[in-house]
């Protein structure tokens, strides 16, 4: 699957993260002005806030939003999801959090679960550039018998 150089990005944090992450927006800001972004409810209204990038919001993640992101990755429309989430402490919503990283997973999208991997990602010559990312031949899976 070919990544345009202008991706689409997903910004989540749980509330502990939530400071970190934005932190790492702002820092950022003008690498990530030609990209476009989803985010859970609440860290997408932070981000709103307090920077001139435009999110587009989604449910607030224990109230669903994880699940959206799980959505929208299996419909080929993300292209690299930045989740820091807290080691710390159990989350509500920890089953849907699972799910989405797991889906994350199947599609090999890029996935930042702290701060390094994020710069990582941000500094490789991917993010500004094309990349086709490989996905597995599913059909095997489609086609079979039941
Ligand atoms: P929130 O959700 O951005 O609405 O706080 C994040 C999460 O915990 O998944």
């Amino acid at each position: 699957m070919k990544m345009d150089s202008t991706k689409s990005i997903v910004l989540v944090a749980h509330d502990n993260k939530k400071k970190e992450l934005i932190e790492w927006v702002k820092k950022n800001e003008k690498a990530f002005q030609k990209h476009s972004f989803y985010a859970t409810g609440t860290t997408g209204r932070l981000v709103n806030q307090e920077t001139a990038l435009s999110v587009q919001l989604l449910q607030s993640g224990p109230l669903g939003g994880d699940q959206q992101l799980g959505a929208l990755i299996s419909e080929n429309k993300i292209d690299i999801l930045i989740f820091f989430w807290d080691p710390l402490e159990a989350q509500p919503h920890d089953p849907d959090v699972k799910a989405l990283i797991r889906l994350a997973a199947v599609w090999n999208i890029p996935v930042a679960c702290n701060l390094s991997t994020a710069d990582f990602i941000l500094s490789s010559p991917h993010f500004a550039g094309e990349y086709n990312r490989k996905v597995e031949d599913y059909s095997t899976h489609n086609n079979r018998k039941v």
